[in-house]
């Protein structure tokens, strides 16, 4: 069996950016606008040789806003009790958020391996802007760029540890 990883985060974090770059296909539909994935959420990953099963969360179908929310909370819960690994993306460059608070103190909980990705860090390694996700309490943020794929193999390498 392949390991497994999670990809969470609040909508426009980067998470289905991430999941082309790992999985190196376009299925994860990368919104122009925050939070649409549709139908694709699982792909073969491929990085430094290791091999991988990634799941994309964040796809709904939007009835309404309460909907979408519990959507979101269900493919999280569902993702995260299906996967070895769960990487929490945030956005560096938006800041920390409330929803980003409710998501780690629920990662908290799960009482798996949980990696911390400063997404859209391009160009700002160790930048001061990292230092606020550290509240986070779910350890070191590490930098990334899913777009320009700075950070993603070690982050990945990271994740796979002991799998
Ligand atoms: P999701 O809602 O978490 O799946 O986020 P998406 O992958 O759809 O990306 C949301 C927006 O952030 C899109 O406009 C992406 O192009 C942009 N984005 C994703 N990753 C990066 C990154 O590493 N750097 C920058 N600057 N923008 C990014
Ligand atoms: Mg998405």
């Amino acid at each position: 069996m392949k390991p497994v990883i999670a990809l969470v985060g609040r909508p426009n974090v980067g998470k289905s950016t991430l999941f082309n770059r790992l999985t190196g296909t376009r299925d994860a539909i990368v919104a122009d606008y925050a939070g649409l994935t549709r139908d694709r959420h699982y792909g073969d990953g491929k990085v430094s040789g290791h091999e991988f099963i990634v799941i994309d969360t964040g796809g709904f179908e939007p009835d309404s806003d309460a909907g979408i929310f519990q959507e979101m909370a269900k493919q999280t819960r569902q993702a995260v009790a299906e996967s070895d690994a769960v990487i929490f993306v945030v956005d560096v460059r938006a800041g920390l958020s409330a929803q980003d608070h409710d998501i780690a103190r629920y990662l908290r909980t799960v009482g798996k391996r949980v990696l911390l990705a400063a997404n859209k860090a391009e160009g700002m390694k160790d930048a001061p802007q990292l230092a606020e996700f550290h509240e986070l309490g779910i350890g070191e943020p590490i930098a990334i760029s899913s777009a320009h794929g700075q950070g993603v193999r070690s982050l990945v390498e990271l994740a796979l540890q002991d799998f």
